[in-house]
């Protein structure tokens, strides 16, 4: 049996760079070199946003940047060390007092000489420096480029460049908290142990590859197929948490029905902590729907105000129920708002049948009217109750809490570690899945050894895509490209 895998350590599947990894927070050792070529021509970027503040940090980066920066400040650049400048531009003019610090590459974020200075935060001074630098040879850096610089410089992998955008807008302390470890490569190492396992069976393969006349001995193929039924299994697990992926990075999406005037626009009023919503004694006032993310908890909500759920409908009004209930079959969390004064209203069948505790909470509003009275509905659909009132604010908190066990109920409940993969991640996993299960389907059949490692490949492939060992520069513009400018 041939000791080497004939044709895996290329650049076919990036192998060359495989079971390496940058790390970036100095939390681990792992290498990564990535098959990408690199341009290292000098770009500059405003890194902050314009507008008047106290501070605004503009970014360089590529060869030369140590020379462009003793040309600008007169000395050389102490490494990593914050030193006070006076910015003069070309021709002489003094524009501004800064801080600059130089970082040589081998210590950049880039992977390349790089420049940060930090100048008042005026616009016009911003602008002039920046301008200033591009009449000293630099370009204006495209969105993202600073970290696709990062990346093709192999100072981290994709998912973790792309877990520096989802740090940047991380709205809620859980997708923070599922940023920065994507950021420090912990989606990378769990797809670093599936490939090393996935290579280990296509190493038992391969050697039959170059032996046609000889056949994989069955005790090979039961511990092929045990791997990849762990594979499969890992793979399914971490496609699960896809959805949680989504809910951190866009909001869950909740919306808020009710009967007209139980108090539905005072409720998302209350949960946003301003006049949001028209709030009116006239049923009837949300025809519209009204849409805020705010945060409750640890959680995003994208939050929904709908028309109300009226028994006797005008025509306008129909119209707005059905937009309400569309909306509500779409959403993650349903607040079904009843209004504790009043007897438990008629509500679509086509809706209550809908509602279940896995996607709905009741919450009884304006129990300041109902003073001594307990609430007691028998709640369409066995929902849990949150008794509230939207005008005193007394039962919010609670209701918080609720939303946020809900909220976190979606977060797969084996997963020790916050791993949120997203729309991309899923695509290459499913991709993943699919060359597994026909694997498994030929060795089942006994089918030829060739077609098996080919669907191993595809496996290996598809793993690789979502660290960025790939070859395809268009999808890696693509991505950047979502980016800001500055990033
Ligand atoms: P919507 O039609 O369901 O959006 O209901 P609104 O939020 O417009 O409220 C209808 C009426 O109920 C308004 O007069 C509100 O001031 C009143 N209301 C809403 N919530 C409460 C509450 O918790 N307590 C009391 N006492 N009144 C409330």
């Amino acid at each position: 049996m041939p000791a080497s895998i004939p044709g895996l350590l290329n650049a076919e599947h990036g192998l060359s760079a495989w079971g390496a990894g940058f790390d970036l927070a100095q939390a681990g050792t792992r290498r990564w070199v990535t098959v990408m070529p690199s341009r290292n021509d000098p770009i500059a970027a405003l890194a902050t946003p314009t507008g008047t503040s106290a501070l605004a940090v503009l970014r360089v980066s590529g060869s030369d940047t140590g020379r462009l920066a003793q040309e600008i400040f007169g000395a050389t650049p102490s490494p990593r060390l914050a030193r006070r400048g006076d910015y003069r531009a070309q021709g002489g003019e003094l524009v501004d007092d800064v801080l600059f610090t130089f970082f040589p590459e081998a210590n950049s974020y880039t992977g390349e000489d790089a420049l940060e200075i930090s100048c008042h935060g005026n616009p016009f001074i911003a602008q002039t420096i920046l301008e200033d630098l591009f009449a000293r040879g630099c370009r204006p850096a495209g969105p993202g480029e600073f970290t696709q610089r990062a990346f093709l410089h192999g100072r981290m992998d994709l998912s973790q460049a792309e877990a520096v955008m989802d740090l940047i807008h991380a709205r809620g302390e859980r997708a923070l908290s599922a940023a920065n470890h994507q950021l420090r490569g912990g989606l990378g190492r769990r797809l670093d142990d599936l490939t090393e396992r996935l290579l280990g069976a296509l190493a038992r393969i391969e050697a039959y590859i170059d032996f046609p006349d000889e056949d994989l001995p069955p005790e090979d193929r039961t511990v092929v197929r045990r791997t990849l039924e762990a594979l499969a299994q890992e793979t399914n697990r971490l496609l699960a948490t896809s959805h949680y992926g989504e809910l951190l990075r866009d909001g869950l999406k909740t919306v808020i029905i009710g009967a007209p005037n139980a108090g539905k626009s005072s409720l998302l009023n209350r949960l946003v902590g301003r006049e949001r919503a028209i709030v009116s004694a006239e049923p009837g006032t949300t025809r519209d729907f009204i849409e805020e993310r705010i945060i409750v908890g640890p959680h995003c909500l994208r939050l929904i105000d709908t028309a109300g759920l009226n028994p006797a409908p005008s025509a306008v009004e129909k119209l707005g129920m059905e937009k309400s209930l569309e909306r509500a079959a779409e959403a993650d969390l349903v607040l079904l708002v009843l209004d504790a004064t009043r007897p438990l209203p008629v509500l679509p069948e086509i809706f209550t049948s809908s509602l279940s505790p896995a996607r709905a909470l009741a919450v009884v509003n304006k129990i300041d009217l109902t003073t001594g009275r307990p609430v007691e509905f028998a709640v369409p659909g066995g929902l849990a109750v949150v008794n509230v009132s939207a005008l005193t604010g007394a039962g919010i908190e609670a209701l918080t809490a609720e939303i946020t066990r809900f909220a976190d109920s979606f977060q797969s409940p084996d997963q020790e570690e916050i791993i949120a993969i997203n729309a991309r991640h899923a695509d290459a996993l499913l991709r993943a899945k699919t060359c597994l299960q026909a694997a498994m389907g030929n060795l089942d059949k006994n089918g030829p050894v060739e077609l098996l490692a080919s669907d191993l490949r595809g496996t290996l492939a598809a793993y690789g895509d979502i660290l960025g060992k790939v070859d395809n520069e268009r999808m890696l513009d693509q991505l950047f490209a979502t980016f800001c400018i500055g990033k």
